[in-house]
Order: C-alpha cells, then sequence, then structure tokens
C-alpha cells in the first residue's frame, strides 16, 4: 500500500534537485552527541557531504545519509590536519558541485571555530551558507564539571579567551593589565601547552595567587578528567597528571563550586571504558544505556553492510514486480538496496501497485514508513513459527513471494513458504553483511594501550567476529580487561575461544547486560575501596 511519494527526501544524491546547494556551518558541540541542536542534526541528516573534524562526536555521523560522503580534516596519525586554505577551497568546490554540505565543528563554529573566515570565503564566491550555532566547549565542559562559570555572588562576568597565542609575544592581542583583575571567570581555549605562560600573565597582573583553577581534559566525554589546583599550584598538578590537549583553563573562583556540584563524574559507570561490539545500527540502545550511565563507549561494529556480488537477480525481480502477490521485508537495510534499484531502474514507489507487503519487525516497518508504505503484515512474534502465522492466516497457497534479503540469512522462512503450498518464493540478494575490519586496528590499539575496561557482548557472533578482527592474541590482550556477556550460550562462546568472562548477564536482554556491567563495576570499586 502506498501511502505517499516522499522520493525526493529519500536516496541518492540524484533525487536532490530539490535542495540547492548551500553550506552549513554547525556547531557539534563539546563532545556529548546529545549535546548538538536538533538544527544541526536536521543538516546531518540532509547532507550530501559532512565535512568534519576530530572534535566532532563521531556518533553524530550515524544520523547521515547512507550514501553521504564523508570527508576528514581534522588530525590523524597519518597527516597533518588540512589547511584551512584548503578546507575552505573544499567548501567552496563541493557547493559548487551542487551539493548540500554539512560542515560540523566541535563546540560553537563562531567560538574560536574559524567559522567566520569559512563564511567569508563562501560569501565571497557568492554561495549560500548558514550558521548553526553549537554548545561551546567553554561553559559546557566546565558544567560537566560541576563549575557554573557564572554565580551570583562570587562572579558576573566570564570571558572566553585563546590559549594559543604566545603570551610572551611583544605586542599581545590580548589586554592581559585588564584580563587578569578586571573578569571575573576566565576561560582559556587551547592553552594547555601555554598553561604556566598563561598564570605568570595573570598573577604578574594582579590575579591573587589563590584563586581556583581547573583543567578540563576531553570534556563532556566519558574520558572526562579534571585536575584543579590554584594559580600558586597548577602547572605543577598538571605536570603531574599529564594534562594533554584538549583541555580548557577554568580561572575564577566559581571552580570551588565544583566540590558541591560534580555529578557527571560521580555517576555509576563514569571512567568506565567500554567496548560494544554489535553492528554499528544494532548498537545504539546498550550504547545510549551506558552512557547515561555515565561509561565511555567504544563502539566496535563487528559486521557490516555492503552491496551483493551482483544486483541481477533483484534488478530482475523488479522488473516483473507485477508477478509477485507479497513483498517479504527482513530488515531495513533491505529498504535502502531494494528502494535505490527501484529508483535506479527509472521507477518508484507506485511500482508496488497492489503488491502486499510484509514488515518483520517494527524497526523495518518504520522505516518503510519513513519512505511512504505502510507495511500490510507486520508480524507480532519474529520467530519463524510466528511470521509464517501470519501468513497462513492470510492464505500461502498459490501465492508468489519475493524476498530480497542478505542471502547469508536462514533459510526457514522461503523453505516453509513453499512447504506450504506458495506457488513461488524468489530469494534475491539485496546486500551482503561482512565482517567489518574498519575498527579492528583502533580497538587493538586500545587494548594495547590498556585503555579498554570492559567489552560487551551480545552473541556469539560478536565474540567470534571480536576475536578474528583484534587477532591470535587478543585474549592475551584482554587479561586486564572484563569481558561481559547477555547469556550463558554467549559467554560459553568466549570461554571457547580463550577468554575470561568477568560476568554473565541474569535475565539474557539488553538491560539485563547493562544490569551486570553496572553490578560488575560496582563490586570493583567495593575491592577498590576494601584495598
Ligand atoms: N569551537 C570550539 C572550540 C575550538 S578550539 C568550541 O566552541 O568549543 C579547540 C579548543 O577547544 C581545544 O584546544 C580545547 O581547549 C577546547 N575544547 C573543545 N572541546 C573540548 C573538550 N571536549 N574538552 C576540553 N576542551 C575542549
Amino acid at each position: 500500500m502506498v501511502l505517499a511519494r516522499m522520493d525526493v527526501t529519500y536516496g541518492g544524491s540524484g533525487e536532490m534537485e530539490l535542495n540547492e546547494p548551500v553550506v552549513y556551518l554547525v556547531g557539534a558541540g563539546p563532545g556529548d552527541p546529545g549535546l548538538i541542536t536538533a538544527k544541526g542534526l536536521e543538516c546531518i541528516a540532509k547532507a550530501d557531504v559532512i565535512v568534519y573534524d576530530r572534535l566532532a562526536s563521531p556518533k553524530l555521523l550515524a544520523g547521515a545519509r547512507q550514501d553521504v560522503e564523508m570527508i576528514y580534516v581534522g588530525k590523524a596519525a597519518d597527516r597533518h590536519t588540512m589547511r584551512q586554505p584548503d578546507i575552505n577551497r573544499l567548501l567552496v568546490e563541493k557547493a559548487k558541485e551542487g551539493k548540500v554540505v554539512a560542515r560540523l565543528k566541535g563546540g560553537d563554529p563562531l567560538i574560536f571555530g574559524r567559522g567566520g573566515e569559512e563564511a567569508l570565503e563562501l560569501a565571497n564566491n557568492g554561495i549560500r551558507f548558514e550558521f548553526v550555532p553549537g554548545v561551546s566547549a567553554g561553559y559546557a565542559c566546565p558544567a560537566y564539571a560541576g563549575i557554573p562559570v557564572t554565580h551570583r555572588g562570587l562572579t558576573s562576568s566570564v570571558a572566553f579567551v585563546t590559549g594559543h597565542e604566545d603570551p610572551t609575544k611583544d605586542e599581545s592581542d590580548i589586554a592581559w593589565e585588564h584580563l587578569a583583575t578586571g573578569i571575573g571567570t576566565i576561560v582559556f581555549y587551547m592553552g594547555v601547552k601555554n598553561l604556566p605562560l598563561i598564570v605568570e600573565q595573570l598573577t604578574k597582573n594582579g590575579r591573587a595567587k589563590d584563586t581556583p583553577v581547573a583543567l578540563i581534559n576531553w570534556g563532556c566525554t566519558g574520558r572526562q578528567k579534571t585536575v584543579t589546583g590554584t594559580l600558586a599550584d597548577i602547572v605543577q598538578a598538571a605536570e603531574e597528571e599529564h594534562v594533554t590537549p584538549p583541555s580548557l583553563i577554568v580561572v575564577g573562583e566559581v571552580v570551588a563550586l565544583r566540590d558541591e556540584l560534580t555529578w557527571w563524574e560521580n555517576l555509576p559507570l563514569f571512567g568506565q571504558h567500554i567496548i560494544v561490539t554489535r553492528s554499528r545500527t544494532q548498537a545504539s540502545d546498550l550504547v545510549i544505556a551506558l552512557e547515561e550511565l555515565g561509561a565511555a563507549v567504544i563502539e566496535f561494529p563487528t559486521i557490516k553492510i555492503v552491496p551483493p556480488d551482483s544486483f541481477e537477480a533483484l534488478d530482475a525481480a523488479i522488473d516483473r514486480l507485477d508477478s509477485y502477490d507479497w513483498l517479504i521485508v527482513t530488515s531495513a537495510n533491505t529498504v535502502d538496496f531494494f528502494w535505490e534499484r527501484l529508483r535506479a531502474s527509472g521507477r518508484d514507489t507506485r511500482a508496488l501497485g497492489n503488491l502486499m507487503v510484509a514488515a518483520i519487525g517494527p524497526a523495518t516497518a518504520s522505516k518503510l514508513a519513513s519512505i511512504g508504505v505502510a507495511a500490510d503484515y507486520v508480524p507480532k512474534e519474529y520467530r519463524a513459527e510466528g511470521i509464517l502465522a501470519g501468513f497462513a492466516e492470510r492464505g500461502i497457497c498459490d501465492q508468489h513471494y519475493l524476498l530480497p534479503r542478505a542471502l547469508e540469512a536462514r533459510e526457514v522462512l522461503p523453505e516453509t513458504l513453499r512447504e506450504q503450498g506458495a506457488a513461488a518464493v524468489d530469494v534475491v540478494a539485496a546486500y551482503r553483511t561482512v565482517p567489518d575490519e574498519s575498527s579492528g586496528g583502533a580497538i587493538r590499539d586500545m587494548l594495547v594501550a590498556g585503555e579498554a575496561d570492559i567489552v560487551t557482548f551480545t552473541s556469539s557472533s560478536t565474540v567470534k567476529n571480536f576475536v578474528a578482527l583484534v587477532g591470535d592474541d587478543g585474549p592475551k590482550l584482554m587479561k586486564d580487561v572484563a569481558a561481559i556477556a547477555i547469556g550463558p550460550v554467549t559467554g560459553a562462546t568466549a570461554r571457547g575461544l580463550g577468554l575470561e568472562v568477568a560476568a554473565e548477564a541474569s535475565e539474557y536482554t539488553i538491560p539485563g547486560l547493562v544490569q551486570a556491567v553496572l553490578d560488575w563495576s560496582q563490586d570493583q570499586a567495593a575491592v577498590a575501596a576494601k584495598r
């Protein structure tokens, strides 16, 4: 049943005539992916091209279109940051190609974000742009460290200052003599390297040596680390605690409020670095639950979705769509690939005509709804028996079924339909799932560096893929890392592959797994407290 045609907003960039070229200069927030604006998310969702750097949370990219072009312009181990003039040129070029571009910047694009320079370049080239302000690290990270940047009775002014400038240079752009005593709270961005010089300038120009100071490293993320002191001893504290960029320096009496207002760092899983091993599309519930408890979650997608070896069978089936009675859609991935091929053949949703559509699962049904197709049948139960019961009620005899999906999926559904008298069940390849090697190296590096505390496993296949992708010495690298399994079957697979299992969920669901992680982490804390 076709509800509406929404093809213009969906799929390949060929359909984007309605979107004129524009560059959105979007503030992506300070690290917690929840701290982006609703408008920023909209820009990500409609972009043909996303240009981003390291301070924008990678999780935000999950909301992008499947066919989006992602361009990373931040620092990478193997090369330097793309130079600003090159970034400017890139934005102009992409817009001139007719693309909708989302330029994501950490925090706010106009607070030490060079968004103004990029906008000038666009304006000079006659390209439309929009500023989409974001939550800046300068006040968000202090908030996550329990420090309000203004507070009645303590300070009525706050300044955001670059700490990047060499404070010894002869003609500083910063009026230190006014700043040091004229402003209540002073927040320095990009200042870690210059901390000794900043402290020296402030004290030399009259700021009291006992003024509280906080350094906030990787604020608003599960890696947040806050080091406090005073102007007299913060340099030493920074050295002792190895404070690195990106960090903020907060100077002022408000820092003392942290003693009473710490909240984020008190969450039960704060400080736990947890690797979640599911495919990116499936991981979200678990990731959100762990992050809400304060954990730093690293997603390790062990499988990924790619096109099949050939679309021949799918294309042929699309050519004779009117010969089928039912289209069975078993996953949101099918929706993506099937509709892309439908459009590639010059058709659109109207080609479904009187075809009945079955959606296996609510996520698939809502994906279909998002492109204007209301499923005629959504089984209440997702085991093969439950699905078949619904078809049986509607009469399987003499029906022609089209089942586009991953070929490696189980055969139960098509075989039983055939046994029960279906005239034809055509299973055609719409996509493939393959081990995702992209993050294997990064996760290995984390394990080698001892940066992970927990790995969660939600199925036997995630254990197998994890071990395969990490490499033969996986069990050795996991020695000090707690493997926590969703249930006994997954746990047994892990032990069979040489991993020690720290805990198993007693209820075999995602909430059950989260509870197991919490219990384990609290036991550890109790043990540590006794020591
Ligand atoms: N436009 C950004 C700032 C970019 S300048 C914003 O509005 O937040 C980069 C500096 O911002 C870093 O050197 C650091 O000082 C600060 N910063 C950004 N994100 C941070 C984070 N999550 N934790 C601590 N400092 C951060």
